[in-house]
């Protein structure tokens, strides 16, 4: 019964939400012309409207439908900037109800009510100055036919009785152009906390996943990297390796060019190791001097001569902009990862690698 349901809205609405959104806008507006349209119908047989004025009602139907079928065929994306078609459809409601006055005869009161709806229908896409202009369009329009019946048949429409009814729809539409234009502001303001909330949730994000100084994925970030690589390994069985780096002396550079200088070293080692890197390697800042490299998809050997790739790297690379030809070393553990069991394990056998890399003298790889 839902999957028919669903069927059926997918046809009437189309595939794509925001889409359908504007469909089901449009069709409810065909609707609420269409209980107009069966009003109406009841005014005809009743004898208070003329018969004459059921071609109005099939201009005004018509014109629904026509909105319905722009909008639902995709056709409203070509012709206009806001494919809703929201101003053209408001403006053609309120020409639609200025013609229902002339033919509404005892019932024209209420068609200014109606006027007014149809500004109301726009408010939800309208902004502050279009609402205060369809308010106005609608009440120009009105008072236009208002006049003219007046000049042409005063035996059937008393001046002074348009004159009043005029007021009533200048009050009306002054009253919906405030509310209109007040619902646009809030609508503005909404869609820019929202867009600032965005924007708030995406820095948050990097804050808890990125190591400031470097750029680099922090910690955190690094066991969520691992996680993923492992569930890869254990789907396509492929190697992985991890490597951990320290920095050799690098507190000489702090000691002797300043704590400043050992951050742009830092950066600039990132900035060097992710150049020789693949896209779907990551380079971690595991803490200080110290960072994690894992490499999906990587035997021990490949792994051995990435590191070698990254050493040569940083030996045709001085950090010039710290001093002139500062070398940086770095010492490195390097081991094959065995699946997710194994994560925190690996991790410790390539710490104890790096250890006996720095004890062996430093500036070289021990794998483990
Ligand atoms: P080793 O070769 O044995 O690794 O010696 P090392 O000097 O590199 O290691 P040690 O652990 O003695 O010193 C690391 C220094 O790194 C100490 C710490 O102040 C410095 N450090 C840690 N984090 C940062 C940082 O973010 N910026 C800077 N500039 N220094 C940092
Ligand atoms: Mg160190
Ligand atoms: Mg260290």
């Amino acid at each position: 019964m839902q999957s028919i349901t669903h069927i059926w809205a997918g046809w009437l609405l189309g595939p794509d939400r925001q889409q359908r959104l504007r469909v089901a806008h449009s069709l409810l507006a065909l609707g609420v012309y269409g209980l107009f349209a069966v009003c109406q119908g009841l005014a005809v047989a009743l004898g208070i409207m003329p018969r004459a004025s059921l071609t109005w009602m099939g201009f005004y139907l018509g014109g629904a439908l026509l909105f319905v079928a722009l909008v639902r065929s995709g056709a409203s994306h070509r012709l206009a900037r806001d494919p809703s078609l929201t101003l053209p459809q408001t403006l053609f409601g309120l020409v639609a109800a200025s013609g229902a006055y002339a033919l509404a005869g005892p019932l024209r009161g209420a068609v200014i009510a109606i006027s007014m709806l149809v500004v109301l229908f726009g408010a939800s896409k309208l902004t502050p100055r279009e609402g205060w202009g369809t308010a106005l369009f609608g009440v120009l329009s009105l008072a236009g036919v208002m006049a003219w019946l007046a000049w042409s048949d005063p035996g059937r429409h008393d001046p002074r009785e348009e004159g009043v009814l005029f007021m009533l729809s200048l009050v009306t539409a002054a009253a919906m152009g405030v509310l209109v234009a007040r619902l646009a502001r809030l609508r503005q303001r909404l869609m820019l906390q929202r867009s600032e909330l965005a924007e708030a949730l995406e820095r948050i994000r990097l804050l808890a996943t990125r190591d400031e100084l470097t750029g680099l994925p922090n910690r955190r970030a690094m066991a969520d990297a691992l996680q993923s690589a492992i569930t890869r390994q254990a789907r396509l069985s492929e190697p992985v390796a991890l490597v951990m780096i320290d920095l050799d002396h690098f507190k000489a550079i702090n000691d002797g060019h300043g704590h400043r200088a050992g951050d742009v070293v830092l950066r600039g080692f990132a900035e060097r190791a992710m150049s020789t890197l693949r896209a779907i390697d990551v380079l971690g800042r595991w803490g200080g001097e110290e960072f994690l490299l894992l490499l999906p998809d990587t035997t021990l050997e490949q792994a051995l001569a990435c590191v070698e790739r990254l050493r040569e790297q940083l030996h045709t690379s001085p950090f010039d902009e710290v001093a002139d030809g500062l070398a940086v070393r770095f010492s490195a553990g390097v081991t094959a990862c065995q699946g997710a069991t194994d994560v925190d394990a690996a991790i410790e056998r390539a710490d104890r690698a790096l250890y006996r890399a720095k004890n062996g003298g430093r500036s070289r790889t021990e794998t483990a």
